[in-house]
């Protein structure tokens, strides 16, 4: 079950929602974001990289976004690309299986991230997952894309 987060500033009432990590669906989100980058809507890249590798894993996580120029928050699936670490027994696949991210992080390598770009600026975004966030949420490392004040981060809802 993910953990849904409210961004608020008390400055200017700029409000954000993100809900992040991975749902009850997560396995028909991965099947579905597989077909979906084979059609080209992630671009050629990510597109190119499941062609040329048959094991290939991709992230689904819901992950957090934030635009290295302008502070811009978004959400959205991670889309890191990953091959099996060749230390481990490959288990014959389909590429439609899913795959958690910790087991993407413990017997994969990570290949390439995917780049994010800010939808109001263009700028690369930097991806957060939810236990990269609650480390900076505990050190409000998180600043108002409209005024520049520290934004409140609270737990807001659980989806699934
Ligand atoms: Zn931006
Ligand atoms: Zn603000």
């Amino acid at each position: 079950m993910g953990k849904g987060y409210l961004f608020h500033c008390d400055n200017c009432h700029y409000t954000f929602e993100a809900n992040l990590g991975i749902g009850f669906l997560f396995l028909a989100v991965y099947k579905n974001t597989i077909k979906e980058i084979q059609k080209g809507k992630y671009g050629i890249k990510i597109k190119d990289f499941l062609l040329d590798y048959k094991d290939a894993a991709i992230s689904c996580e819901q992950v957090l976004f934030q635009c290295e120029n302008c502070n811009s928050l978004d959400s959205g699936l991670d889309l890191s690309m990953y091959l099996p670490d060749l230390k481990y027994e490959k288990k014959l696949t389909n590429i439609y299986d899913y795959h958690l991210d910790f087991e993407l992080k413990s017997k994969y390598k990570l290949y390439s991230k995917y780049p994010h770009l800010c939808k109001k600026c263009g700028s690369t975004m930097t991806i957060y997952n939810e236990d990269e966030l609650e480390e900076l949420i505990s050190q409000n490392k998180f600043q108002c894309p409209v005024c520049n004040k520290e934004l409140e981060v609270s737990l807001s809802l659980m989806w699934d």
